[in-house]
């Protein structure tokens, strides 16, 4: 293992980008996580300029014996972004973009964020389907499925990749795609970090500009008859029309009405991705019972896909807790409106993100996504400002998830979870994790990949 001082001037001379060790200056500000429930302190930072950087710190760590952590956007609810005493691989300098109008395909480095390639493929009118927050890691988002507001119709992020570049755990980079490495290119659609660093994605874009979205919010005690009628509604639309289901606080400022400020609500944040100006779907799902609010309107995407970031800045204390749900009994309703009306403060919330449509006419075997025949993605998001409440929101989620989880399908998006033991892990893969095990030995049998939603090797 090398000692802090010698692997500033070992490693450092190696790159192109910077190393920040604890005697740095702005150490505190390079460890630090999007989540700050978790505070781990690194013995280094690895700034990756490029691949040539990443090949470095691969060969450095491993010839040190060092724990390496890969960080993208940082904004892992588990913090595996980041590793106690150990190297982090930090990508972040790496966001460059390129989109090929013509093939309608882009080009990302694994260290750009969300909005990085909205901003990018929106001024070709294009799209990359991806996740709700614009400061969300690329990287992290990928390797674990990605799912969003456009996924009804353009499917999940792993279904859009169509080749990555990858430094393997011995520091060999190599191509995965359909043709080269075919099985390190299935397992990178959804196996997380198990099994390289991507330090490029390829990804089809599709022709998504525009939308129309937004919240249509109820009142509390409507939230029984809101989620019954849409658990019904919403499957049975057209794949332009996605539409989650939130409970939520009205956030305390503009656009929302001052008399609603901080007031707990349920609602649809609805979003239209197809080419009617008007469309039917969407004025029936609008025309549904007696809103507080109805906040839809023509969008640009990338609006709509930030629309939440000043809401949810970095350094909020966050616990979360996902499942992947086929069917909302009533039993499972009753539930949902208890402890949906137990927020305990204002930034928390549950999301049931639908998952169906596009995303569920792939074979459950053709990535390691298993749930191909989920219907929604539920995450319950325990979320506030302040430390002293850390305690309180870590577990109003605990019992929230307690009381539905009997009702879902056993896993949960690897995304959504916090570190929840190897049980959750397989129970997420389901059928597929075997595969992965026995790919996890051919590309990793050491296991140096683990600071991730650990796949160990068969
Ligand atoms: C506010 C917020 C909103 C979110 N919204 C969505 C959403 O709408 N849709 C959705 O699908 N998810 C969403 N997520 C979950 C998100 O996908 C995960 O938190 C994901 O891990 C974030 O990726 P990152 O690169 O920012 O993470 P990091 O913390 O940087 O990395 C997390 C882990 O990902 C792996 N990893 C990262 N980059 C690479 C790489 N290049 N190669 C190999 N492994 C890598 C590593 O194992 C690493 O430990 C959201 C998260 C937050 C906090």
């Amino acid at each position: 293992m090398a000692t802090v001082d010698q692997a500033a001037a070992e490693l450092q001379p190696l790159l192109r980008g910077t190393y920040v060790d604890p005697s740095a200056r702005d150490y505190d500000e390079a460890r630090a996580l999007y989540n700050a429930m978790i505070d781990k302190r690194p013995a280094g930072i690895a700034r990756c300029a490029d691949v040539a950087d990443v090949i470095a710190a691969v060969r450095y760590a491993r010839e040190h014996d060092m724990r390496v952590a890969v960080r993208g956007g940082g904004h892992n609810g588990a913090g595996l972004g980041s590793v106690d005493g150990g190297l982090v691989i930090d990508l972040s300098p790496m966001k460059g973009v390129i989109v090929d109008p013509h093939t309608k395909t882009a080009r990302v480095q694994a260290g750009a964020l969300l909005g990085d390639v909205d901003h990018a493929t929106h001024a070709f009118g294009l799209a990359v389907p991806a996740g709700i927050i614009s400061t969300t890691g690329v990287g992290g988002l990928t390797v674990g499925g990605g799912l969003g507001h456009i996924t009804r119709r353009c499917g999940l992020t792993i279904d859009n990749l169509l080749s990555a570049e990858v430094v393997l755990a011995d520091g060999t980079p190599v191509a995965a795609s359909p043709d080269e490495n075919p099985d390190l290119f299935w397992a990178l659609r959804g196996g997380g970090g198990n099994f390289g660093i991507v330090t490029s994605f390829e990804f089809r874009c599709h022709e998504v500009a525009n939308v129309i979205a937004g919240p249509v919010l109820y009142d509390l005690d409507d939230a029984a008859e809101l989620l019954a009628w849409w658990r019904e509604f919403g499957p049975a639309q057209p794949d332009e029309l996605g539409g989650f289901f939130a409970f939520l606080s009205v956030p305390p400022g503009p656009p929302f009405p001052e008399e609603l400020h901080l007031r707990k609500v349920c609602g649809v944040l609805w979003c239209y991705c197809g080419s009617e100006d008007d469309p039917a779907c969407l004025r029936e799902a609008r025309a549904f019972g007696r809103p507080l609010l109805d906040g839809v309107g023509p969008a640009p995407l990338p609006a709509l896909q930030s629309a939440f970031d000043a809401v949810y800045p970095p350094g909020d204390q966050w616990y979360w807790r996902g499942d992947f749900v086929q069917a909302i009994p009533d039993a499972a309703i009753e539930r949902h409106v208890e402890h949906g009306a137990a927020m305990p403060t204002w930034k928390c919330t549950m999301h049931l993100y639908p998952i169906d449509g596009a995303a569920s006419r792939v074979a459950a075997d053709t990535t390691p996504w298993a749930y191909r025949d989920a219907k929604w993605a539920q995450v319950i998001v325990g979320v506030d400002s302040d430390p002293a409440n850390a305690a309180a929101i870590r577990q109003w989620c605990i019992d929230y998830w307690e009381a539905t989880h009997p009702y879902s399908m056993g896993g949960a998006y690897v995304n959504f979870m916090m570190d929840e033991g190897q049980e959750r892990v397989q129970a997420t893969y389901g059928g597929n994790y075997q595969r992965l095990a026995e790919i996890k030995s051919e590309y990793d049998p050491e296991n140096f990949f683990r600071i991730n939603q650990n796949i160990r090797p068969a």
